[in-house]
This record gives structure tokens, C-alpha cells and sequence, in this order.
């Protein structure tokens, strides 16, 4: 009796985060795999980008919500790393995200024409 029958022993166990300190929920994915979720947090779907919904299955393993659009009423947690203080904030929206770049070259630009006008304007101060 070797064989567990691929069902494994479902563990979920909290584990501090290594950048904050809080609490983190250490989840088994679908995958095989796990992944460390908010604790006793459950957001409407609709809020969170489509691919850091985590729903909760029957078996208590979580797996990535998809749903496009998701149901009005569908809850799902979120991972940890997008709650912590301590860690920066992956790519959420792929367009804002591309919009922040372009927002920053174009204050870049801004930036270089003003201190080019200033040049010219002021050419010897002294
Ligand atoms: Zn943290």
C-alpha cells in the first residue's frame, strides 16, 4: 500500500512571510504545487486581475479563476506578496502597466525640454 491514489494528505499551514512578518496562509494548488494566500481574506472576483484569483476547490486545494468575465457573487483569495507592505506590486494590469512606461518617458522628455529651455534662457547667471 505504497500508493497514496494521488490523493495526498492536504496540509495548509500558516507561515510568516519572510519580508513582513504577518501570517500567510501556505495553500496546495491543483498543480501539485502550493501557493501562500492572504489569510481570511475573500475578494469579489471582478476586483482582482484574472490570473491571481485563487478559488477555493471542493478538496480545500486552490486553483487559479479564470472566468472571463467572472460571476458577479464569485469570491476568491489573493496571494500574500500583493497584500505585503514589504514587497513591491507584480504586474497587475498588463495597459496600466504599459501606460506607467509611457507616462514616465514622456515626463522624461518634459523633463529634458524644460532643462534645455532653462539653458537657453539663462546662459550665464554669474
Ligand atoms: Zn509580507
Amino acid at each position: 500500500m505504497g500508493a497514496d491514489g494521488g490523493v495526498r494528505r492536504l496540509e495548509v499551514g500558516q507561515y510568516a512571510c519572510v519580508f513582513c512578518g504577518l501570517p500567510q496562509d501556505r495553500v496546495a494548488t491543483l498543480e501539485q504545487d502550493w501557493v501562500l494566500l492572504e489569510p481570511d481574506v475573500e475578494v469579489l472576483a471582478h476586483l482582482v486581475p484574472a490570473e491571481h484569483r485563487w478559488i477555493v476547490l471542493s478538496d480545500g486545494r486552490v486553483a487559479v479563476y479564470g472566468v472571463c468575465p467572472p460571476e458577479a457573487d464569485q469570491r476568491c483569495r489573493i496571494e500574500h506578496r500583493l497584500a505585503c507592505a514589504e514587497q513591491g506590486l507584480p504586474d497587475l494590469w498588463p495597459w496600466l502597466t504599459a501606460l506607467r512606461g509611457e507616462n514616465g518617458r514622456q515626463a522624461e522628455r518634459l523633463a529634458t525640454a524644460e532643462a534645455e529651455a532653462r539653458e537657453v534662457e539663462l546662459p550665464d547667471a554669474g
